[in-house]
């Protein structure tokens, strides 16, 4: 039974409107997260918070922190855990489901769009197989960085509303503090979800479930001649675009797994993700990425072959004759390509200062790409010190330093400018374009995890707080904190990234 959360008279209101917990049985299963020990609170999303129409400072109360830990379930709430299925690693499994997240339910925030509100390492559910349904601090404070940074750094994804420590531990390798994240999303609906009622042959479902998605996510499609049709295009030009921003911030998700994938086009599930330091097409962090599947150049590939599964799970809505179906499924992912390219080269272009698309600016930037690969030069680095360089050559100093071999900066260099001169702004607008579009912070392995340990060691949240506020304003310079901008000494350099789970 959802109780309430009573404070001296006042309760800690969430104004849930719920729609997924209303749709058939088969959807989620109703479960009530397990409560803990001891909680507290280590961190609330303020501003997010109000976005929400959630009251901060309730949240703040022992009371508030009862329910971001999922001992207490506010009035109004209706716990479940979705269903779901997914390809791991190239592998279908039918059934994954929430196993260590619990939906609370949806509110529509200040700007009438509908959030879900879920726990993330709340228990066991009937999807948890042989996980315990729990999640361990430094996961949690990982997905809290990462997820805030990408916000900040303007692209979708799902947002961090608040971290819980449980008081108690979680198995792992070894015993570990438990913690809980309050996750919000424009839904938590992914590729796998569509993929688990295609699988058992429920169309049905699958055209409920789009329903849904087109309603919640993509309502204008409801008028469209073919919704279905245009509901894959719609998911597709949204993960074209989401994949192409995270290629110009240097990111890397790590497990692009189908049940990975949302259908909203957040970018959520941050796990052993990360951002690159020197550029590196190739590069991996994850421990379990041993193929590198989800190496950062292969990123598009890997979220089209998704999007082509999602394409298989819709084909039963598009028509009796599945010859035809899958030819129009085939067009529309054959936009694909062309809408990442699009968005990519267009990013890039910004990121070199140009206004203009001309013959020649795509050759010009690989071979600044290659350069930088060849040269091990830092991607943020080289793209935010390029912003002062157009403004003023003495700038280049910086840049050139980024390179092993510094004169290979020096004759792209020269290309650069003639190819800036062709445009009519002034360097100032130039460099203004360029400071907007490449970030001076990017959350930085080597940082993470220090604020992982200082939190885990020595129970310190400073360099936590410390490393958000920095993370909120990536495109100013705060030379308070210029230390940030600095890649890894290498006694700090992180190699690999792990799951947590
Ligand atoms: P993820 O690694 O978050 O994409 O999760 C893959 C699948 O494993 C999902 O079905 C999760 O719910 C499940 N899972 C991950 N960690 C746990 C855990 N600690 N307990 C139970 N299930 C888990
Ligand atoms: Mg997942």
């Amino acid at each position: 039974m959802p109780g309430r959360a009573y404070l001296g008279g006042m309760t800690v209101h969430f104004a849930f409107q719920n729609s997924y917990a209303g749709l058939p049985a088969n959807f989620f299963a109703r479960v009530a997260p397990t409560p803990v020990a001891a909680p507290r609170l280590i961190k609330l999303n303020r501003p997010l918070a109000v976005q929400l129409g959630l009251d901060p400072d309730m949240l703040e109360t022992p009371e508030g922190a009862e329910i971001l830990a999922g001992k207490t379930v506010p009035e109004g709430a209706e716990p479940i855990a979705m269903a779901y299925a997914g390809h791991q690693f190239g592998h279908f499994v039918p059934q994954l489901g929430d196993g260590r997240a619990i939906l609370l339910g949806e509110v529509i925030d200040r700007d009438g769009v509908r959030r879900d509100i879920q726990l993330k390492g709340s228990g066991p559910t009937p999807f948890s197989r042989r996980g315990d349904g729990r999640a361990a601090l430094g996961p949690v404070l990982r997905e809290y960085i990462v997820s805030e940074a990408m916000h900040a750094l303007g692209i979708p994804t799902t947002r961090s509303l608040a971290a819980v420590v449980t008081g108690e531990p979680v198995m792992r390798e070894t015993a570990l503090p438990g913690a809980v994240l309050t996750r919000v999303a424009a839904s938590h609906v992914r590729v796998g979800t569509f993929q688990y009622f295609a699988v058992r042959r429920d169309n049905d479902a699958v055209r409920a479930l789009a329903d849904h998605v087109i309603n919640r996510h993509y309502p204008e499609l409801a008028q469209a001649e073919r919704p279905y049709h245009a509901l894959l295009a719609a998911v597709v030009g949204r993960q074209a675009d989401l994949v192409a921003r995270w290629l110009l911030v240097g990111f890397i998700h790590g497990v692009m797994n189908t049940d990975n994938t949302s259908i909203s086009g957040e970018t959520i599930d941050y796990g052993p993700c990360a951002f690159m330091d020197e550029y590196n097409p190739a590069q991996v962090f994850s421990s379990i990425d041993e193929m590198g599947r989800y190496a950062y150049a292969n990123q598009p590939r890997i979220a089209l072959w998704n999007l082509t599964r999602l394409a298989e799970c819709l084909l039963p809505l598009f028509g009796e004759e599945q010859d035809k179906a899958v030819e129009q499924a085939q067009e529309i992912l054959g936009a694909f390509p062309e809408q990442f390219s699009a968005a990519y080269q267009a990013g890039l272009r910004r990121k070199i200062g140009l206004f203009t698309a001309r013959d020649g600016d795509e050759a010009l930037i690989q071979d600044l790409l290659d350069a930088m690969a060849k040269n091990a030069a830092d991607f943020t680095l080289t793209f935010r010190g390029l912003s002062d360089a157009a403004g003023n050559e003495a700038a280049d100093e910086r840049v050139r330093a980024l390179f092993a071999e510094p004169a290979a900066f020096d004759e792209w260099a020269a290309r650069w400018r003639k190819r800036l001169d062709e445009e009519p702004q002034t360097p100032a607008e130039r460099q203004a374009l360029m400071r907007s579009v490449n970030p001076a912070f990017i959350p930085r392995n080597h940082r993470v995890e220090a604020v992982i340990q200082a939190a885990m060691n020595r129970d310190d949240y400073t360099p936590f707080e410390e490393l958000l506020k920095v993370l909120s304003k990536p495109y100013e310079d705060q030379p308070e904190f210029a230390a940030y901008q600095d890649p890894p000494q290498p006694h700090e350099r992180v190699c690999q990234t792990f799951c947590g789970t």
